[in-house]
């Protein structure tokens, strides 16, 4: 490829970081352009409490990261990623005061979950084992011809099944627990298609790879983004938000790391009538509520063995799981939220000062929702560690609004960049999926297959098509 071409990408999430750095390597001059102070998105952190403490703004736990087929291509810790591993993935508290711990040995969670040790084995182990062949066809567009078709065809066999029909297999309530905290990291109501594949797609990289964190915050992974596009000469200027397409000229290809809306608002007349109106019917999904802590002690965990896990899941059984996801689907926000809690500073001392901690906590409400479910996360949190509230020595709220405020791509406070249901999900997010109505002009963002998460399969792919558009 010619060096005297030139691209620039819109955007510095781990999607757009991806995409420049494929243009990079193939040899063309490439600039980002990235709205905030610092590059990342939603792969940032900052000092969002006190000084001295170090909040992931977004995404914090990277099993997607750590599996992705382009990221592990990529000499990360040369740049100063290092990842971090609590010595089990996940744990889930439940009522009676103990906790279902996922193990990242699939042997070890079989022996763990008892009498569900078979069935569990008998749904993860053969995709577990095959992940790292299972990761780049569940990472890209569906509607391609597999290069591992009998694999897929085993994890398609339960892709179109919710989870709720999925956890018909397992006996034990604890089990069925675990699985609906894995099965809600998809936003859908848990008798809805697709959300047991999430379910799957969650519990499998745990076990193949766990679900690290990143040793100083996010950060470290979008600085070792940039500092191995800026090796290929890339350049990535920040505090710059691109408010028209009509303002970059000279690009021999232009990729956005940005959504539908946006795309609509920067657009202009580079856009077809056809092509804006199929944008126009993309759909936004559920919002985020998240609340950062700074602590002067670690969560006070009633069942101990919470302490082993970087990600604990509060919110009991899986029909009480299922209710307040449902809840959230229906707009309601709920009374007793699915709270997703990160402990990093048990396991990366450097995120705070010594004896004190950091807690990252979530919970899903409908989208652009304006109702304050603070202390509805910290009832959920009270409720398995009581106490809790005594060790807060302050505390941050991202509301959806807050959220799309610090990251424009975060639409009514949706981290997923639109809904992943079947049809966005095979068509995401029109069936022309990264190339849209102007020749040079593509969409890179999580609103492209294969959607959300930290992986930069978005970016890798959106790149690939646009070089291969150039020739
Ligand atoms: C609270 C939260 C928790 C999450 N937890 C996890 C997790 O634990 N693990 C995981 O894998 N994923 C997680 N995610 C999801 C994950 O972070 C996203 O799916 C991923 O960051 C998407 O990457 P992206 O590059 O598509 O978009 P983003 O990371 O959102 O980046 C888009 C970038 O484009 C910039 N931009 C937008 N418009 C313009 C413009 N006009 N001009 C210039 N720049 C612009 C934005 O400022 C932003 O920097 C989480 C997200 C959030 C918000």
């Amino acid at each position: 490829m010619a060096g005297n071409r030139k691209a620039c990408v819109i955007g510095s999430g781990s999607n757009g970081l991806a995409a420049a750095i494929v243009l990079a390597q193939a040899g063309l001059q490439v600039e980002v352009f990235e709205a905030e102070q610092l590059p990342g998105g939603a792969t940032r952190s900052m000092e969002l409490t006190l000084p001295g403490f170090t909040h992931d703004f977004g995404s914090a736990v990277y099993a997607l990261a750590a599996s992705s087929p382009f990221f592990s291509t990529l000499p990360l810790k040369d740049h100063g990623l290092e990842w971090v591993h609590s010595p089990a993935p996940l744990a889930h508290p439940l009522d009676d005061g103990t906790a279902v711990v996922l193990e990242r040995n699939v042997e070890a969670a079989a022996a763990e979950l008892g009498p569900d040790g078979r069935p569990w084995r008998a749904l993860m182990e053969p995709l577990v084992t095959h992940w790292h062949d299972l990761a780049p066809e569940v990472l890209r567009p569906f509607l391609k011809i597999p290069r591992h078709p009998w694999l897929l065809a085993r994890f398609g066999m339960n892709a179109l099944r919710s989870a709720k029909v999925i956890s018909c297999r397992f006996k034990s309530d604890r089990t069925r627990a675990l699985f609906a905290g894995l099965a809600a990291h998809s936003f859908l109501a848990l008798d809805e298609p697709l959300s047991g594949a999430f379910g799957i797609l969650m519990a499998v990289p745990a076990h193949a790879v766990g679900w690290p964190i990143a040793r100083q915050g996010s950060q470290s992974l979008a600085n070792a983004l940039c500092a191995y596009l800026a090796r290929f000469g890339g350049k990535v200027t920040t505090s710059c938000r691109v408010d028209s397409l009509d303002a970059l000229s000279g690009y021999d290809l232009i990729l956005c790391d940005i959504t539908p809306q946006q795309l609509l608002a920067i657009g202009g007349r580079r856009l077809s009538e056809t092509y804006k109106q199929q944008l126009r019917k993309f759909r936004y999904g559920p919002a985020a509520f998240k609340v950062d802590y700074a602590l002067s002690a670690p969560v006070p965990w009633k069942a101990p063995e919470c302490a082993r896990a970087a990600t604990v899941h509060l919110g009991g059984s899986f029909d009480e799981i299922s209710a307040s996801e449902r809840e959230v689907r229906s707009g309601k926000n709920p009374e007793r939220p699915f709270v997703l809690l990160v402990q990093p500073t048990l396991f990366d001392p450097s995120r705070a000062p010594a004896e004190q901690h950091t807690v990252w906590a979530y919970c899903h409400v409908p989208n652009a929702s304006t109702f304050d479910m603070l202390s509805r996360i910290e009832d959920q949190i009270e409720r398995f560690a009581p106490g809790f509230r005594e060790t807060v020595m302050a505390r941050h709220v991202l509301s959806p609004s807050n959220l799309e405020s610090m990251d424009a791509n975060l639409v009514g406070g949706d981290i997923s960049g639109g809904v992943i249901d079947l049809r966005q999900m095979l068509f995401r997010p029109t069936r022309k999926l990264y190339a849209t109505s102007s020749p040079g002009l593509y969409l890179c963002s999580s609103s492209t297959p294969p959607g959300g998460g930290v992986h930069g399969m978005c970016g890798f792919h959106a790149a690939r098509r646009a070089l291969a558009g150039l020739q």
